[in-house]
């Protein structure tokens, strides 16, 4: 994988709030429908084909050839025009109106935080990032269970993207830089920076990345002559497909106008706690938390979907206590460590969702 990205080296109910969700829903809120415009090529949803030619085999991808990360630069002079803009998506209730979501929606915006009145620009990165998979052992059986990219620790985390970006992209010493991914709207900074294109299923997708990436934002007080301002556009495949339409297994995306009805996607259900609703069938799923099945049709994430990593298997004493719902200190502290930080598996309190989801897979 090559470290940086090419082309921008030239450029400077029953459900509770549980504590990780906001980030993945600002992966996952659905905002298209709102922000772009309804008549790009294709028409207004259109007919169009199933992605790939059924009978074509899938191109395969180099994985040294995707990069492992990209940027952007916006100056927060931009901030009050993407805040009307998110101001306008999220009053569109054809998004969903679960309480959950809306909670989750309510507290972003594009304010410069009080403590940082001297930010400048904000730099939106997107990094690269493949599903895993790890082998649960029981009762002589081993069952292959996805991790997807969400929902473990990457090596390329916050901590190490400030430090590329003041080394790389600042490059002037003693900038702040401040990570504020979890306050943002991710998806529309990322969208209105160019950085990537929304697509039918309400993901970003990134060139040479598809959707399999990770948005953070930064804030620098260092000044670019650099702004990146771009009109929103579709992702250009989605023109002549539907492939994430058929796919999606609770039919929650659109046919017509680019938007994914959150109220019942897979996602809001298995990454929090309760009981699955009657419409959740237990084949639905097929990860330990989080749903793909938008994803890997994909023309755009073509090669891509494909690639993935292994992690520690996960022995039979330790599947054993997982589906008793039975947790004990070495049981958490192992798991963290085979299942890289996986947020379930972090704490008595979470561990309920990891029985539950382990067991719909294990059993179904
Ligand atoms: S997001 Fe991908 S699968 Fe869905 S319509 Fe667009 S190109 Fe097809
Ligand atoms: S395929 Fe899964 S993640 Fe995508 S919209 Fe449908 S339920 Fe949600």
């Amino acid at each position: 994988m090559s470290l940086k990205d090419p082309e921008s080296s030239n450029l400077p109910s029953n459900i509770k709030k549980s504590q990780w969700t906001r980030r993945e829903w600002l992966q996952q809120a659905a905002m298209a429908a709102v922000l772009l415009p309804q008549d790009y090529p294709g028409g207004f949803g259109g007919w169009g084909g199933r992605g790939r030619g059924r009978f074509r085999p899938r191109r395969t991808v180099d994985p040294s050839q995707i990069p492992a990360y990209k940027y952007r630069i916006l100056p927060v002079s931009r901030f009050p025009s993407l805040q009307n803009e998110y101001n306008t998506a999220r009053s569109n209730t054809q998004l969903g109106s679960a309480k959950l979501y809306r909670d989750q929606i309510v507290p972003l915006n594009f304010k410069v935080p009080a403590d940082f009145t001297g930010a400048k620009s904000v730099i939106v990165v997107a990094v690269y990032s493949k599903n895993m998979y790890s082998n649960f052992m029981l009762d002589g059986n081993s069952y292959r269970v996805m991790v997807p990219f969400q929902y473990y620790n990457d090596d390329l985390n916050s901590e190490k993207l400030k430090a590329i970006l003041q080394k790389e992209v600042i490059k002037s010493p003693g900038r702040r830089v401040v990570d504020i991914s979890s306050n943002v709207p991710l998806k529309l900074l990322a969208a209105r920076s160019g950085l990537g294109h929304y697509a039918r299923n309400s993901l970003i997708f990134v060139d040479g990345m598809g959707s399999y990436n990770m948005l953070y934002a930064f804030l620098t007080d260092q000044p670019f002559t650099e702004d990146h301002w771009t009109e929103l556009r579709i992702l250009e495949e989605c023109n002549h497909c539907h492939a994430c339409v058929q796919t999606c297994p609770t039919r929650c995306i659109n046919r017509w106008n680019y938007s994914v009805n959150i109220d019942k996607c897979l996602t809001l259900f298995n990454e929090n706690p309760g009981e699955f609703p009657n419409f959740i069938y237990g084949s639905m799923h097929h990860a330990l938390m989080g749903c793909m099945k938008c994803k890997e049709p994909c023309p755009a994430n073509e090669g891509i979907a494909e690639l993935s990593g292994k992690l520690e298997d996960v022995s039979e004493e330790e599947t054993r206590k997982i589906l008793k719902g039975a947790p004990d200190d070495a049981l958490l502290k192992s798991l963290q460590r085979k299942l890289r930080q996986f947020k379930a598996a972090a704490s008595r309190e979470q561990f309920p969702i990891l029985k539950r989801n382990l067991s719909v897979l294990i059993r179904a």
